[in-house]
């Protein structure tokens, strides 16, 4: 068994959609990025990548490739996965952590996991997903970032 840690922050920005774990979050601002910005596929992706010693997204999907513009964060977990898979890993489980001040994210739990539990090929059950706030500190605090933590267990 092997053990993966992914984190990532995204700045909030008007004028985007927010988008977390594939779900849309309806809010008057969404996170900046290269990609559809998903910050919870992000920081999964790179825990996947992690626990098999496979480099980080930012090898995989290089911000300056034209590729990957607007790229949908689902399809990019989707490609880590099968990569993960033919070198003979398989998700055990996935735990994570949304810190964000403002919208609330509760609501959406269940979609996010549900949507993630597809993309990862991973039942619900395994598929946690959690969210704090910054208690009003700093740059989260502030609404001017979402950082997300992930932790993934590969077998
Ligand atoms: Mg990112």
């Amino acid at each position: 068994m092997r053990i993966g840690n992914g984190f990532d922050v995204h700045r909030l920005v008007m004028g985007r959609p927010l988008v977390l774990g594939g779900v849309h979050v309806p809010f008057e601002m969404g996170l900046e990025g290269h990609s559809d910005g998903d910050a919870l596929c992000h920081a999964i992706a790179d825990a996947i990548l992690g626990a098999c010693a496979m480099g980080d997204i930012g090898q995989w999907f290089p911000p300056d490739d034209p590729f990957y513009e607007g790229a949908c964060s689902l399809d990019l977990l989707r490609t880590v996965v099968k990569s993960a898979g033919e070198k003979g890993f398989r998700l055990g489980n996935i735990d994570s952590v949304i810190i964000c001040e403002r919208p609330k994210l509760s609501p959406h739990f269940i979609q996010m996991r549900k949507s993630l539990s597809e993309a990862l090929g991973l039942e619900e059950a395994k598929v946690s997903v959690k969210a704090r706030t910054a208690e009003g500190l700093g740059i989260i605090g502030q609404s001017e970032a979402i950082a997300v933590e992930a932790v993934v267990l590969m077998e």
